[in-house]
């Protein structure tokens, strides 16, 4: 009897990165194919910038039973670069699977960060998502880069599930799907013996018990309790020339991270800033600009 392939697929990405619709097309490029398959989110907190988790399960043949997380995937995807010093994510990844990586480094230094015993597949599709899409959402470049670097689906079954979910934007979304697909670099099997071994800051979350005794309802105003700096893809510049030291940025930031300096210009306190962009919005002179969080 044959046994049917099951690839399973762990995403990283942020809050409003798109990661959740990466894997519901992908699913449905799969399904589309006459495949069986999954695509489930398992958030944390649920707010614009906190790093979440998405999964896909696909069968060649049969149905999948199992609806638990992916935690040995075959693939994983980084949506953001920023999630590489804080999360393992390289994490249960099986021997000779593939990493799939969004940097604007280059392969041979990603490799020299991330070698293990998989390939290792990198793509700036930052860079190629403000080019074509002019906002750094890379969702769908990314489905590009797993594409080219796997054998999971073809580049074809993408292309009806991404017009049905971008509508007039589809096209745009295509031609970044397709860049990646030929600007991603692909390094084969690093050896075991050639991976190296880094360190994370991990944040120890307290329980729900501990947060709040008898109840699932935290406290409100505890927003400062957790380094939500760690979220950030974007970061906030201010501009004193425009700035009329209004505050209204202060009041709207949900992170409470927006502090008044001793010239009584405002600015934020970047371990709490998450890069939400709310201030920004916000800010009715335009004193205030997101800018790309530079790699380190
Ligand atoms: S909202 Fe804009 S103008 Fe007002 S304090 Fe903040 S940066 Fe300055
Ligand atoms: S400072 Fe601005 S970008 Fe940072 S968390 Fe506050 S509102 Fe969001």
């Amino acid at each position: 009897m044959q046994v049917s392939k099951l690839t399973e697929i762990r995403w990283h990405g942020r809050g409003g990165q798109g990661a959740v619709t990466s894997a519901e097309l992908i699913a449905l490029a799969a399904i589309e194919e006459g495949k069986f398959a999954q695509a489930f989110p398992s958030f944390g907190p649920e707010r614009r910038g906190a790093p979440v988790l998405v999964f896909n399960r696909i069968s060649e043949s049969e149905h999948i039973r199992v609806r638990s997380a992916v935690t040995q995937p075959d693939i994983v995807v980084v949506l953001d670069p920023g999630l590489l010093g804080i999360i393992d994510v390289t994490s249960g990844l099986k021997d000779g699977g593939t990493l799939i990586v969004n940097s604007s480094k280059k392969l041979a230094d990603i490799k020299l960060e991330l070698g293990g015993p998989w390939r290792l597949a990198v793509v700036n599709a930052t860079a190629i998502a403000l080019e074509l899409l002019k906002v750094p959402i890379v969702n769908t470049t990314m489905l590009g880069a797993l594409v080219k670097s796997t054998d999971t689906i073809k580049l074809d079954s993408l292309l009806e599930p991404i017009k049905e979910r971008f509508g007039k934007l589809a096209q745009r979304n295509i031609e970044a799907c397709k860049r990646a697909y030929e600007e991603v670099s692909i390094a084969e099997l690093i050896p075991a013996s050639e991976r190296i071994e880094r360190a994370y800051v991990k944040e120890s979350w307290p329980s729900w018990r501990e947060l709040a005794p008898g109840s699932v309802v935290t406290e409100p105003g505890n927003a400062r309790s957790y380094r939500t700096g760690d979220w950030r893809a974007q970061c906030p510049v201010f501009n004193h020339d425009r700035c009329i030291k209004c505050g209204i940025c202060s009041l709207f930031c949900p992170e409470d991270c927006v502090n008044q300096n001793e010239d009584g210009y405002f600015e934020a306190d970047l371990y709490h800033c998450k890069g939400c962009g709310i201030c920004a919005r916000e800010c009715w002179t335009q004193a205030i600009t997101m800018v790309e969080e530079i790699e380190e």
